[in-house]
């Protein structure tokens, strides 16, 4: 785990290949995704490590349902009731209605070469007998929810990477959490800098290049992505990948 800050009130924490953030004020922390199941001691330890109490707590904000970055929150919710809010439609995926994610077909054709052997090791290390996390008590929170949590958040709708997959804006700092719509580095991909995760990790890859594309339009200067190191961007980069978000 290492817990870097990167605006006054916004730590991001690299867990095993993923990340997750901490959005802290006077009124307590805003968690906003949850690392592997095998991270879960690390998402305690980093809300003590900022100065904070398990009991600060307000809520945990979902990117989307996937088992990185769903890992804590059984534990969140059976030990301190947090809420866990996400979109809409990502509720239902944190319920598993319906599973959007990488196939054990697809995981097991990442044998093929050393950078994927060393992924999948490390993954199944992290997931160990967790593959079946739900989350039954996932709502989605309104604007004025959102806006009254520590930093004070809002919700942008990004579908592509999952149908209901959503990034968070903290608009007072100028942060955008981007979740796995767009990020900055995998142990997947040869290269860092923006770029989308691999095709087979998105359930709708057009979807996920328009939803990246569409993050242009947002008044951030700091980007906290689901994988891969935090950066300070400028939008017009987004455009420039991406194409516009009208087409
Ligand atoms: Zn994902």
């Amino acid at each position: 785990m290492k817990i870097e800050q990167v605006s006054d009130s916004v730590h991001v924490v690299a867990g095993t290949n993923v990340n997750w953030a901490l959005v802290s004020d006077g009124s307590g922390v805003t968690v906003i995704d949850a690392g592997y199941p095998g991270d879960t001691d690390d998402v305690l330890k980093s809300v003590r490590e900022i100065g904070h109490q398990f009991d600060d707590i307000a809520a945990v904000l979902l990117t989307h349902a996937h088992l990185d970055h769903i890992g804590a929150i059984p534990t969140l919710v059976e030990r301190f009731e947090v809420p866990i809010y996400t979109g809409p439609e990502e509720v239902r995926h944190a319920k598993r209605k319906y599973l959007q994610q990488i196939s054990p077909a697809q995981m097991a054709a990442r044998l093929l070469d050393a950078r994927g052997r060393r992924w999948l090791a490390q993954t199944l290390r992290v997931v160990g007998r967790h593959l079946d996390v739900t989350i039954p008590t996932a709502t989605t929170a309104d604007e004025a929810t959102l806006a009254a949590l520590p930093g004070g958040i809002v919700a942008i709708p990004t579908p592509g990477h999952t149908d209901g997959h959503t990034a968070y804006l903290l608009p007072s700092e100028g942060v955008l959490f981007s979740g796995d719509t767009l990020i900055t580095g995998h142990l997947l991909s040869a290269h860092t800098g923006l770029q989308l995760l691999p095709t087979f990790f998105n359930h709708n890859e057009s979807g996920t290049r328009a939803s990246a594309a569409a993050l242009a339009a947002q008044p951030a200067h700091t980007l906290v992505p689901g994988h891969g190191s935090p950066v300070e961007y400028d939008p017009a980069e987004l455009t420039a990948l991406f194409g516009s978000a009208t087409g």
